[in-house]
């Protein structure tokens, strides 16, 4: 299978191809050159366990890879969760599941992706022979994720930037705690998407880009998001025969990666019922989905910092499909948005989406009627997911451990949520580096290190 750019100006690839450059060199973003119909396979693979399931999706896309090759990255890639079922559902009552992503690592669903992209890209350095340096931009969990995902990896140097004091405690701790010499994790004055514009700018730079063989680890890879698909699959599966189809999926939302590869896999033919998009106060997509305009305002930083974004990134792949698959449009819309902050849709396609908004003070809410009732604690970010039921059957996706925000979590519930690993890391030196937020500073530091 080859990968196509969603700006449409420069030639397939493969799928390693595009792996290792992330963002495609024309500024647009890979995917599939067509969609694979899935429907065939899916008696089948309802029966697989986890890493099965991920190395029969996989084999799908990546045709590349060679098929031993890719048995072994899939199998390494989820050993460090701690839950036997990788992604368990929990039911809650007769209408409301949760799909828990917080097993991992880092306990956030990022780690999916990111172990895996930690095993391709080591893969990859050891067939080409090559080394690579990652960078990546976070809004906190990303950030973490990506670093235990290449942490002892050989020939791979890891710069991550992240808003100074704006992500919790415990997601610097993971970040900066390592104790990894081949990890860099740069705290910038500004928020989660002046990082992402200054790194967006140094991949744009393909002469650096090629002399230090970036790689990008952001949700704009498009490992990440089919390492996403498969845990929709997974759950899709798991849901009783009869309902399977009736479930809504819930996917507290920023960049727009999580939720775009649930429905990535609805057009793959698995017949998932929709999605609602759940933003907390940061809600351009919200906005998007009931108005049809997509317009950029300033970030207020929340109780759920991982979605503190305005600026989607991943946006740009439901354009391409949202415009009858037109690079040109596709352009066209990101030239405007880009000048102007604004674009207005006409004909605005968002069937398969519902959206929803919370904020702070419904994120404590939340957290609180949900323990009472269920006697279950979700993150603050998990929370905005279950706010506005649209009164049918969902699923809401956990999308980080309760432990990693205590403090939100015992505002809201006079409670303590810990975890182990969290624990751990409360007593090592923390390591990290200021850098400006521009594209020069950027660069020059990663000179300076390789
Ligand atoms: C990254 C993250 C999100 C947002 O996911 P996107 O793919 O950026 O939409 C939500 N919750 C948590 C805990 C996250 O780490």
């Amino acid at each position: 299978m080859q990968f196509i750019s969603t700006r449409g100006q420069v030639p397939a690839v493969s799928f390693s191809t595009a792996v290792a450059q992330g963002l495609a060199p024309d500024g647009g973003l890979y995917l599939p050159e067509s969609l694979p119909d899935l429907k065939p396979y899916l008696a089948e693979w309802s029966k697989l366990g986890y890493a099965e399931l991920c190395e029969a999706f996989f084999a799908v896309f990546a045709t590349d890879i060679d098929p031993d090759e890719l048995t072994r990255i899939v199998a390494r890639s989820y050993t460090k969760f701690v839950h036997d079922d990788i992604a368990p559902i929990i039911k809650l009552d007769a209408d409301h599941y949760v799909l828990e992503l917080f097993h991992g690592p880092t306990l956030a669903f990022k780690d999916f992706a990111l172990q895996f992209l930690g095993n391709l890209y080591e893969s990859q350095i050891a067939r080409t022979k090559g080394r690579i340096s990652v960078l990546g931009a976070t809004s906190g969990d990303t950030g973490a994720a990506a670093i235990h995902g290449l942490l002892g990896k050989e020939d791979v140097t890891t710069f991550i930037l992240y808003p100074d004091g704006r992500i919790s405690p415990l997601q610097e701790r993971q970040m900066t705690c390592t104790g990894s010499d081949n990890v860099f994790p740069l705290a910038i004055q500004g928020s989660f998407d002046d990082a992402q514009t200054a790194m967006k700018t140094v991949f744009e730079d393909r002469e650096f880009a090629e002399a230090v063989g970036l790689s990008a680890v952001n949700s704009i890879n498009l490992a990440r998001i089919l390492a996403q698909c498969v845990y929709y699959l997974w759950a899709y599966f798991r849901l009783p025969e009869g309902v399977r189809s009736e479930v809504t999926f819930v996917v507290p939302t920023g960049n727009f990666g999580n939720v775009l590869a649930g429905w990535l896999v609805q057009r793959m033919g698995v017949p998932i019922k929709g999605f609602r998009v759940a933003t907390n106060q940061n809600d351009i997509l919200h906005r998007l989905f009931q108005t049809g305009c997509y317009e950029l305002e300033a970030v207020a930083p929340s109780v759920a910092p991982s979605m503190d974004i305005q600026v989607a990134s991943n946006f740009e792949r439901f354009i391409y499909y949202a415009e009858g698959r037109d690079p040109a449009k596709v352009r066209e819309i990101i030239q405007t948005f880009k000048a102007t902050g604004k674009y207005s849709f006409d004909n605005f396609d968002s069937e398969a989406f519902s959206s929803s908004r919370t904020d702070d003070a419904q994120i404590a809410e939340i957290i609180k009627d949900v323990y009472e009732t269920y006697g279950y604690i979700v993150d603050p970010h998990t929370a905005c997911g279950f706010n506005k039921g649209m009164g049918g059957k969902e699923i809401i996706l956990a999308t980080a451990h309760p432990a990693k925000f205590p403090d939100t979590i015992r505002a809201a519930i006079e409670q303590d949520s810990t975890h182990p690993s969290l624990e751990a890391l409360k007593s090592r030196p923390i390591i990290k580096h200021s850098v400006e937020p521009t594209p020069e500073a950027i660069k020059a530091f990663i000179r300076n290190r390789i």
